[in-house]
Parts: structure tokens; C-alpha cells; sequence
């Protein structure tokens, strides 16, 4: 099952769109037909049962994290991940760069723009978001120049759409995100991670390079 649903949505995606599959709250039975079907980036969002999936899983897995991250749980998280895809703070975003400094790791990161109506929803403004990469983003990316965040590389912007069926206010939401990602020239800043489930192929439309789909691949979660 989970393998004909991955190449349904394969066949479907443009390939140079990254897939992403979110598996949290799936065991890891579940997540290994995922990997023999040929999938080899998984995506979690809480540190925990990340932390104990990933012994668990081939060596060759890529995980993304993409869930609230609180800074006492770094150590359950930025061991085991290529891409941190919710930095939703500058608190957050220091908190990664000290650890990855006193590890001798540099980690890769995407800033969450605060997309949709929803108060609940994590993220950063678009001002807040420029701030950043004018203190932060040139140096980051640019390779040996020292800076102060210099276990950190900026890679992108993730964004989740307002949760409707309404196609015109996801629409709008996306296209928030895409002009913002147009507007930042940085080299090595070329992901755009926007897309789930339910509305992948309009974030494909808004040039999304990485989409995060569980229920898709994987059915509805229990909780
Ligand atoms: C759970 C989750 C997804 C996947 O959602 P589906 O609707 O199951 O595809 C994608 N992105 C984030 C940030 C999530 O938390």
C-alpha cells in the first residue's frame, strides 16, 4: 500500500521536486516499506520519536525535522538530521548555531514564514525573515567568510497554508511564500518547502523544490 502510494504521487510530482515523507506517529513497519519502495527522505516532528526511530531505520535515511523545537531538546534532534525545516525563532536559530559550534557540526536550516490564518501557527514575519538574512544570511552561505552564526547554513523557506479546502486562500498563501523566496538572491538559499497532503500540487504551481506528504503516503495518523 505505502509503496503504490509513493509512486502514485513519483509519478505525478516534477522530479526535481523533492519528496519528503513526514512519518511521524507511523511505526517504523510502515516507514521501512516507505524505504524499500525507494524513499529515502523521512521527515518528524517531535524530538522523541525521532530520537528512537532512527536506530531503528537504514543508515542511508535522510531526516528532516519539522516540528516545534524547543532548545532543550537540541540534542535529540540535531545529531541525527540534514535539515532542520521549522527554525521559527531567533532565539531558536542561536540555540542551533551554539550547539552545532560545540559539536563541530554545521547544520542546514529552512525559516518558517508565518503563513494562514491560524494565531496557533509558528513562524516569522517576512520584515523578520529579511532581518535575518541582512545580519546573518550573507555570511552564512557565502563559504569561510566567519560570522556569528557560523554552524548554521540558511537553506530556504517552509511555510504551511491556511487548513481549508478554500484553493483561493491557499493560493494566496503560497504565493506570500514564493515571492518572498524569489526575492532572496543568496547563493546556496534554493530550498522551498511548501506543500502537504492536501494541497502539494498548487505549492508545485508556486515553485515549491520540496513538498512534505504523510497522510498521502501513509494514511491518516492515529493519535
Ligand atoms: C504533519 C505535517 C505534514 C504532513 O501533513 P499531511 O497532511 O499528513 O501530508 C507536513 N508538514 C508539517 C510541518 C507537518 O507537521
Amino acid at each position: 500500500m505505502v509503496g503504490e502510494q509513493l509512486h502514485k504521487i513519483k509519478q505525478l510530482l516534477p522530479p526535481e521536486v523533492s519528496l519528503v515523507a513526514v512519518s511521524k506517529f507511523h511505526p517504523v513497519e510502515r516507514l521501512m516499506e516507505a524505504y524499500d519502495a525507494g524513499q529515502r527522505i523521512f521527515a518528524e516532528s517531535r524530538p522523541q520519536e525521532l530520537a528512537a526511530k532512527v536506530p531503528s531505520m537504514p543508515a542511508d535515511v535522510q531526516w528532516h525535522f519539522i516540528g516545534h523545537l524547543q532548545t532543550n531538546k537540541l540534542k535529540l534532534v540535531l545529531p541525527h538530521v540534514s535539515l532542520v525545516q521549522s527554525v521559527d525563532s531567533l532565539h531558536l536559530l542561536e540555540a542551533i548555531n551554539a550547539w552545532g559550534a560545540a559539536n563541530n557540526k554545521v547544520i542546514d536550516v529552512l525559516l518558517e514564514l508565518h503563513l494562514g490564518a491560524e494565531e496557533t501557527k509558528q513562524g516569522f514575519t517576512e520584515d523578520e525573515i529579511l532581518s535575518i538574512l541582512c545580519s546573518h544570511g550573507r555570511l552564512q552561505v557565502s563559504e569561510g567568510t566567519p560570522s556569528p552564526l557560523s554552524s548554521i547554513r540558511l537553506r530556504g523557506l517552509m511555510g504551511m497554508a491556511t487548513n481549508t479546502e478554500d484553493e483561493a486562500v491557499i493560493d494566496a498563501d503560497f504565493a506570500r511564500i514564493e515571492k518572498l523566496f524569489r526575492s532572496i538572491q543568496l547563493p546556496g538559499f534554493d530550498i522551498l518547502s511548501i506543500g502537504m497532503s492536501q494541497d502539494w500540487p498548487i505549492a508545485v504551481r508556486h515553485g515549491a523544490t520540496m513538498v512534505r506528504i504523510g497522510t498521502d503516503i501513509f494514511g491518516a495518523r492515529e493519535y
